[in-house]
């Protein structure tokens, strides 16, 4: 994460993205907006617990949601953070 003065306006980078960003004093200053705030939380707190939650078998965790999107998050949050998937 960087951050500092550029020109006149101090930036700072979103935690998601790394983009740089124009800080501002009623803003969280850490993401560029609020769909990378979620997705890291997502990625980085969700994610995780369900994991922790069911020992590394998520697979079984999966058949049981019914929301289709959450599975493909789940499934590519998996494959990338733990290679776990293998096809
Ligand atoms: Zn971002």
């Amino acid at each position: 994460m960087t951050s500092g003065v550029k020109g006149s306006y101090k930036v700072y980078s979103c935690l998601y993205c790394s983009k740089e960003v124009r800080w501002g004093h009623s803003k969280i200053n850490k993401f560029c907006d609020n769909i990378c705030q979620g997705k890291y939380k997502w990625e980085n707190e969700t994610v995780p617990r369900i994991l922790q939650g069911i020992g590394g078998d998520y697979k079984r965790y999966l058949r049981d949601i019914s929301e289709r999107l959450v599975v493909i998050n789940v499934k590519n949050v998996v494959r990338k953070v733990c290679g776990i998937i293998n096809r």
